[in-house]
Parts: structure tokens; sequence; C-alpha cells
């Protein structure tokens, strides 16, 4: 056996045995072992120090005699005695602390279990911090029932601690009040009630290493992933008081221990650490502890943040300073109270996005479809300079201005020639709900256009087909696809839509004949109430990264020509060059009746797009009462990204930036190097198209935990569901498509 088999055994995924782990705590080569559970700490733990405070709420008078504890009734000490804080004390910390950058706060009462009546003040209490701040809180209260659990939860509490304090085969001769079994049934009730459990105990009570084990493998067992390290620091008066001190190296071979034994938890230094060096502290730090209660203790004083955010950097840990971020901001499809991380850009240059941290990635997202040009592009930031010294923004109600005078003219030339009119809309939802507005409003037009005509008002609804995306508000939300658009939970709440399957006829593959038909079905049996057919033409993105055959689209239109019904094509991901072609539509040929345009309208520097429509389509809709189109945003061709998407679009049809020779390049590099990933096991298909490489895993991903491996590889790349692509910007050079495509096959390999 070797320290070196071991830590490649955990860093593989392998659980440790207790020969095993006895093994390696009884290894001479400390430094040895120490620079292991490192590697497995920076490897698989979190890289970010969890920092997280307590306020004792209640102190002393325990009726249980814990050996260690200053607060117990059976022992003299110097502990304070009082009865539960004002909800003023606790709110003036946890603000301090929140402020301090302190992701959590937790209220600890000293005691075997509350009354209903304390419970019920506590909940008060939580609430009350939660109406005044936004620091996660925990509760350490003693043995909780599931119902009292519930109400600490309905409270706000996001977290219950219970230390397990050591190994089963110890704890007794250290409490005879309550059992460890007590202490497990509170956390799995914790669990039951929904609350995410901490635990973990104190080294240094006279326990032998191989019950530091015990302790540590009881804790993977009930599958702990919060575990605060206590050292004890004897108490004058407990029966502890004489307990000689831990050792340095003792201190630092448990830490490496623990961290072999649980190498994903956060190992949260605790209470007693100050009697060590800063030096030890530090090199704890680096072997495995990655988390810590900061401030002051129960009856000890700790350390404050600053120290101990200056400690974490010098043990090698990335400095958070994302906290206010996380308690307070709402990332896009993001829990609140369980946040995925996020990652702090400083700048962005080119393909190049700069952390906080001074780490830089490779961009593989073109943020959301939009960055072709990569970022900081000299000619976009000049054109926004400039447009800038003129006016950033003047109502378009009345007003117009060169630059969106410009941007028509610039657009006119690239889009479907049957498009004479351009309506510019916010950003990518608004406008497919201004084409879906318009849709409807041609047909009510068209309605009263002439006598007999009247039944056409009724040509109010969509059909689309299923896996497509086309934004998050309402209108277009119930065109997404119900499942894979994540808005099934507003089902009875959205318009009901009609969907056909989606076309299963690959893009580079022989069409079926068959693929049309659930589309006609649908078509014939309810053109009386459609008023237009929405589609992605040829790449669905968000819904499921899928790239269909074009003969679709020509099949579809017919069938909109047959049965009278309108045709949008969304091609807000797929616009200005991604899919190889400046639009998708150009692969069928086939034009709709109205489009939408965004995303990489402005080169990704500003929230844009635009709906183009027919003259027919305005025309109609001009003819009739009211008259007019009903849609102003107040932004609405804003000159700034009016400007800017004109520069935008002048480098992009620029003959020395030869787009599609850039896009053909990507797809041929794509290609090439993602071919190996198909025969991974983990993967189900890899397809490239333009400058998207795609790679569908069998199982969806866990998006928090491979983004992070991602960056770790110096790339970003942000997967979803059972996809993981990239979309790089156009300008990407060859080696850095190479880093991209070289860390996605890593990631995959290692899931
Ligand atoms: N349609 C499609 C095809 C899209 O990909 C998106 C954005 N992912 C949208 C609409 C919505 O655009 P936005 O996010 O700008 O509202």
């Amino acid at each position: 056996m070797k320290i070196q088999d071991l830590k490649e055994k955990v860093l593989r995924g392998g659980n440790i045995t207790l020969t095993e782990a006895l093994f390696l705590a009884g290894q001479p080569d400390k430094e040895a072992l120490y620079e292991a559970a490192h590697e497995i700490t920076f490897r698989l733990a979190d890289r970010r120090v969890d920092f997280c405070s307590i306020i004792n709420a209640r102190s002393g008078r325990c009726p249980e005699d814990c050996k260690w504890c200053a607060q117990s009734v059976h022992y003299r000490t110097d502990a304070e005695i009082y009865d539960l804080a004002h909800p003023d004390d606790c709110l003036n910390q946890a603000y301090q602390h929140e402020l301090q950058g302190i992701g959590r706060f937790s209220l600890v009462i000293s005691g075997r279990r509350p009354s209903r009546q304390l419970l019920k003040r506590i909940c008060d209490t939580a609430r009350y911090l939660r109406h005044y701040t936004s620091i996660r809180l925990c509760a350490s209260l003693g043995l909780v029932d599931e119902e009292g659990m519930r109400q600490l939860a309905d409270a706000g509490i996001t977290r219950y601690h219970c230390n397990l304090e050591t190994a089963p085969s110890f704890f007794p001769t250290l409490c005879s009040t309550h059992t460890q079994d007590d202490k497990i049934a509170t956390l799995q009730a914790a669990r039951r009630a929904g609350l995410e459990v901490c635990s973990g105990g104190i080294i240094g009570m006279g326990e032998t290493m191989e019950q530091r084990i015990e302790l540590a493998f009881k804790l993977r067992e009930l599958d702990i992933t919060s575990v605060p390290l206590n050292v004890l620091a004897p108490i004058p008066g407990t029966p502890l008081e004489h307990q000689p001190l831990l050792d340095d190296e003792e201190l630092l071979t448990s830490v490496a221990i623990f961290r072999f034994i649980l190498p994903r938890a956060a190992l949260r230094f605790a209470g007693g650490r100050k009697r060590f060096s800063k030096d030890v502290q530090r090199r704890a730090m680096y072997i495995g502890i990655n988390a810590a209660i900061t401030g002051d203790l129960l009856t000890t004083t700790g350390s404050t943040s600053t120290e101990d955010h200056r400690l974490a950097q010098e043990a090698g840990y990335e400095t958070d300073d994302t906290q206010a971020d996380t308690l307070h901001l709402w990332h896009p499809y993001t829990s609140t109270s369980r946040p995925l991380p996020v990652y702090k850009v400083a700048s962005a240059r080119g393909t190049t996005l700069t952390l906080s941290t001074g780490q830089q990635l490779v961009d593989g997202m073109s943020s959301w479809w939009c960055a072709i040009h990569g970022y900081n592009r000299p000619e976009l930031n000049q054109a926004a300079h400039e447009q800038l010294e003129q006016m950033s923004h003047v109502m378009f109600g009345g007003l117009t201005h060169e630059p969106a005078i410009e941007l028509a003219q610039l657009l006119l030339p690239l889009i479907p020639p049957r498009l004479q009119k351009i309506f510019y809309a916010d950003s990518g939802s608004v406008s497919v709900e201004v084409a879906m507005k318009m849709a409807v409003q041609y047909w009510y037009a068209k309605s009263r256009s002439h006598p007999g005509l009247e039944h056409l008002a009724q040509k109010q609804n969509f059909v689309t087909i299923r896996s497509g995306y086309h934004g998050d508000t309402w209108n277009a939300m119930s065109v997404c696809d119900p499942v894979t658009g994540m808005h099934s939970l507003f089902g009875p709440a959205l318009p009901k839509r009609f969907f056909a399957p989606q076309p299963r006829s690959r893009f580079d593959e022989i069409w079926d004949e068959e693929d049309i038909i659930p589309l006609r079905f649908l078509i014939e049996e309810h053109a009386d109430t459609l008023a237009a057919l929405i589609l992605e033409p040829i790449v669905q993105g968000a819904g499921g990264m899928w790239f269909y055959h074009p003969q679709y689209l020509v099949e579809a239109a017919r069938l909109c020509q047959e049965y009278g019904i309108l045709l949008i094509f969304d091609e807000i991901a797929t616009g200005f060059g991604r899919t190889g072609r400046l639009f998708a539509w150009e692969y069928a040929g086939v034009e709709p009746d109205i489009m939408c345009i965004g995303k990489a309208l402005t080169g990704g520097y500003m929230t844009m797009a635009a709906v183009l429509a027919t003259n027919e389509v305005a025309d109609m809709l001009s003819a009739q009462t009211p008259g007019v189109f009903m849609h102003g945003p107040t932004f609405m061709g804003n000159p700034l990204a009016c400007a800017v998407a004109c520069a935008s679009i002048r480098l992009l049809t620029s003959r020395e930036y030869d787009w599609q020779g850039k896009v053909f390049r990507i797809e041929r590099q794509l290609k090439e190097e993602l071919e190996p990933a198909r025969a991974l096991p983990q993967v189900s298909d890899v397809r490239v198209l333009g400058a998207i490489g795609v790679i569908e895993l069998k199982q969806p991903v866990d998006m928090a935990r491979m983004q992070r491996r991602f960056v770790d590889e110096g790339i970003w790349v942000r997967p979803f569901g059972r996809l993981v692509y990239v979309m790089p910007p156009y300008v990407i050079q060859p080696e850095e498509l190479s880093k991209l495509t070289q860390g996605l096959i890593k990631v995959v390999k290692g899931i």
C-alpha cells in the first residue's frame, strides 16, 4: 500500500477502507500524507473557503453532562448564563457578518431540547432576520423532532447543525444524558424536513486516532458534507480541564485523514484553533480545511473574518468576493437558497475571460451565442464611444436617428428579401412576443378587410415543434417545449399551443418524408384557429441543441401556404453566421413572413433584437382599424445599441473579416477534435454544425461540479441537461479551440 495509490483511489471516486485509513495515519512520512490530502482537497472539494458565523443565542444552564462543555449545569465554569438573545442583537450580528462577506449565520442555544415556546421564539427571530438580511440561516438547538424541524424550515432556517462530537465507541464515556443515536435521529429529522445538515466533532478529548477515523467514517456513512472540526480547548471546571493539548502534528494528520475519508466535504475549522500558530492554521487549511466558523465561538473568542480571509488566501484558496452576489442577486435559472457558484469576471478581451482571481478562461459560449467577435473589439468600442458623445438614447416615438436608419440599410441586404419592415425590440423574448402579436393582429385585420372573412379573426393560436426554445416571457414561454423549456409548471396559466413532434431527420442525413406528417395532421385539424407556425430554423438551441433537415422547413412552408398560416422564423440564436450560413433559413431557401433576430445583432455588446416582417403583413396591419401596431417599448431603437449593431454588421460583412472562412474553419476543427468523444461510454451523440459543437451525454450533468471542472481546465463552458456544447466567438484561434475541445473531452471522460 502506498499513499499515492490511496490518493489516486480517492481522486477516482473510491472510498478508502478502515485499514487504509489506519495505514495513512501511521505513515511516518507526514509531508507526503499532507501533500496527498492537499491534492484531494484542491481537486475535489470547494476551493472557495466557506465561512460561517454563529451567535450564542442562549447560554448556560444546560442539563446535559457533556464533559467538554462549559455550559453544563453539572460543572462550575465561567460561562455566561443568559436567556434567548433579543432579536435585534441577533440581527446586528447577522448584518455585520453579512457585510463582511460571510455566507451563513447560525443561531445556537444551550440545552437538551428547546421547548415548544422557545422554538417558536427562535422561529420568530429567524423570520425577523430573514426580513432584514439575506445571510443564510442555520440553527443548532440540541435535539429537535421532525415537526420542530419543519417549523424551523418554514421560518427560513436552511441548515441544521448537530455534532456527533466523537466516535460512536467513545461518546458514552463523555456524555451520559443523551446518546449519539439521539443526535443522529435529530439529523435525520432535519433532512426529512428538507433542511441541509452540518455535523462534526471535537478532537483531542482523549480519543485514539482510530476513534477519530471511526467518527469520520460515521459522518461519511451519514453523507454529511459540512463537517465542523473543533479542537478541544480544555475549560477549567469541566472534567476535561486537564486533558493534554493536541499537538500540531496530530492536528494536521487528523485533518489529512478526514480529507481522505470525506474528500468533498466542507471541513470546517471551528473552536480551539486559535491556540495553534498562524502557520499551523495555514498548514491545516492547505491540507484540507476549506471552511471555517469565523468570529467568536460559543464560549471562546475566535478570529476576525479579515484574518481568516487572509489565511485562506495564503493557503492557496480563492477569495470569494461574491457573497453579496450570492445573498442578494438572482442569477438565471438558479435557486436563491441553494445558488450555483458564480465566477466573477474582471474583464474580457478577445476570446479570454479574466476572472477576479486572475485566472483566464477561453470562452466557449460567446456569452450565450452573442459575442461573435469576442470581447472588447476595437471597432465596436469605437462605435459605442462615438455614439455616446452624440446621444445614448432618445425615444423612438416621433423621433428617429442615423444609427437606426443605417442599421436598417445594413440589415436589408442580409435578410430574406421579402422582409421589408423592421421593428426594433429590446431582447429576443420581446421580439418573439412582438412577432406573435403581429401574427394575431394580421389575421384580425384580414378578417375585417373583406366581407365574408370574419372567421379569420379566430386565427389566434400557434403551432410549433417540440424541443423548441423561444424565450422566457409569457407568450414566448407558451411556444417553448413544455418539458425542456422548463415552463411546464405554469401549465394552465399559459395559453395552450399545438406541438408537433421534433423533426427526427438529422441535418446531414437522408430526409424522411414521414417526418412532416404529424405537423400536417395538426395543421389540417386546427388551421381555422392558427395564426402562425413558429420555428427555430435548422438549429433548435436551448431546447435541445438539435440540428434537423432543411427539407422540414420546405415542407412546413408549403403547409403554411396551403392552409393559410403565417410562418415565423426565430433566428435569434442562429442568426449572423453561427450555423455556417448568415441566417439558417438559407439552407432551405424558404422565406418566412416574420423573422426574429437578436443576440449577435450587436456583437454581444447590448441587448437588442428586431422583428422583420413582409410588406404584406405590415400593410394588412396598417390598413385596418386600429391601423397601427400596438407595441412601443421605451428603449426601442436605442441609438447606442443601433450604433454598435451597425459596427458589428460592418465588421462581419467586411471582406477582410471573412466570417464564413472563420466559421468553416471552426466547424472543421470541431468535427475533427470532438469526434473521439463519440467512443466514450458517457456519450450518446456528437454533432457539429457551423461554429456549434455538441456532445450529448447519456446522463444529465451536475452543472455546478462540471462548471468547476471546466474552469479548472481554463475554459468557460456551461452545460445543461444532458448537453455539453461550445459555440465560441468566430475569432477564436485554432490553439484556443483545441484547448476548448480537449478540455471538454477530458471533463466528460472524468464524469
Ligand atoms: N429565441 C431563441 C431561439 C433563443 O435562443 C433565445 C435565447 N436563448 C430567445 C429566443 C430569447 O432571447 P432573450 O434571451 O434575448 O430574451
